[in-house]
């Protein structure tokens, strides 16, 4: 049986270890929710004093040159690209990842005339779905949505399919898709593939380039630790740059967006998939996030997100047998960043968990979500967050009132 002693020395032998004290994190706190929020990281705060105070409050107008505020997107995205394989100039940060999905799926569409079926599947996150029925609402004929179980993904692929678009690791599950062969099923069929990588970008390694991907969108304020609301990315493979159209020209996707032209007309590059402004304060924050990332092993990352679940469920096994149903899945090939479990309960029991400084989150209609962000999680994490969710099992005390009504946000 594992002690905590154990778990402990882990920790102390860890290579991840010193990654903890670069973000803000209260004494006491189990922080299981950077799937959903990141952490803020040490030197975010002291580095957006220095943007609004001296770039925004002296330098004003002159920043956009002087301080390369209009090459932050492909700057930032750039580095996002370092941790998916994506080589430079395919990535920008811009936009959120729901309207980077409109955007690419619209644009994926028209890269295969005469198709008009956009592929998803049922373990999809429901924004990226509802933009494509959005987009529907407007294409009318010329785009449907087709949705089949996650596991017969590959199985629907045929030559209607302009298009299929998921996320590669489901948000409720963490059940994740084999990237590579569904990139390759959908080429087979010559349909473009789409992922979201909400779930995967800071999370483990991806490899965009070495699996032939096509397009990619994702969050900056999940795994990335970019700060609440921060912009999302998107990945447009090189050899679609020059052909992809961006249904949304705004002007600083223009090739000349300073000549003030009356016709839109895009620019070279990954840039022609900008709308508008960059939000400066938000990407200097998520450009903090995706720093901190980028100093640490993604392998190593890995490596410790596979152990720290594996302990997370071998412990709910040990410790509290039979009370909650593990809907993970136990190989860690096929799982994301994230341990999942069910109880009819699962919203009390969450709220009860806040109550103990353990913050999972819930996700309807009965599960417990715990984000695994091995950067600032500690084996002892797990330990102690078993501990405290196995009092809270045996005093049902989840059962008080004050853990029943719903927040909005859950
Ligand atoms: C979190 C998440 C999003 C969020 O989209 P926003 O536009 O940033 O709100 C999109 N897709 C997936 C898969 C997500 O998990």
């Amino acid at each position: 049986m594992t002690t905590r002693a154990e778990l402990a020395a882990l920790d102390a032998a860890d290579p991840l270890q010193s990654f903890r004290d670069r973000f803000v994190l209260a004494d006491g706190l189990i922080y299981l929710d950077g799937n959903s929020l990141g952490a803020l990281p040490r030197h975010t705060a002291a580095r957006l004093q220095d943007v609004i105070t001296r770039e925004w409050g002296q330098d004003l107008i002159t920043s956009w040159n002087r301080n390369d505020w209009i090459g932050m997107g492909t700057r930032v995205g750039d580095k996002i690209g370092r941790l998916i394989g994506a080589g430079p100039g395919q990535v920008v940060c811009a936009d959120s990842t729901s309207i980077n999905v409109f955007k690419l799926v619209a644009a994926a569409v028209a890269l295969r005339p005469g198709r008009t079926v956009v592929l998803s599947d049922h373990g999809n996150f429901p924004t990226d779905l509802y933009m494509v029925q959005g987009l529907a609402s407007i294409a009318g004929q010329g785009v449907t949505l087709k949705l089949v179980d996650e596991g017969d993904l590959i199985g629907a692929i045929d030559d209607t399919v302009a298009c299929v678009l998921t996320t590669e690791v489901n948000y409720r599950t963490g059940w994740r898709h084999d990237m590579a062969a569904t990139t390759k099923a959908a080429h087979a069929a010559g349909a473009i593939m789409l992922w979201d990588l909400a779930h995967s970008a800071g999370a483990f390694p991806v490899h965009l380039d070495a699996v032939g991907a096509d397009l990619a969108v994702g969050c900056g304020y999940k795994y990335l630790n970019g700060g609440p609301g921060a912009p999302a990315f998107l990945y447009v493979a090189s050899r679609h740059q020059a052909t992809i159209r961006p249904p949304l020209s705004g002007w600083l996707g223009h090739d000349a967006p300073f000549a003030f032209d009356l016709t839109y007309r895009p620019a070279g590059g990954i840039v022609r998939n900008v709308c508008g402004t960059p939000p400066v304060l938000s990407m200097a924050a998520l450009e903090c996030g995706v720093d901190v990332m980028l100093e640490a092993d993604m392998a190593e990352v890995r490596r410790k997100s596979v152990a720290l679940a594996d302990l997370f469920h071998q412990l709910v096994e040990d410790r509290l047998p039979g009370q909650f149903r593990i809907i993970s899945p136990r190989d860690g090939d096929r799982r994301g960043s994230q341990v999942c479990l069910a109880h009819d309960h699962g919203y009390a029991i969450v709220q009860a968990l806040v109550a103990a400084h353990v913050i999972p989150d819930f996700r309807a209609p009965d599960i417990l979500r715990f984000g695994l962000t091995p950067l600032y999680v500690r084996y002892v994490d797990i330990w102690d967050a078993v501990e405290r969710l196995g009092a809270i099992m045996a005093a049902e005390t989840w059962r008080r009132p004050e853990f029943q009504t719903r927040a909005k946000v859950t």
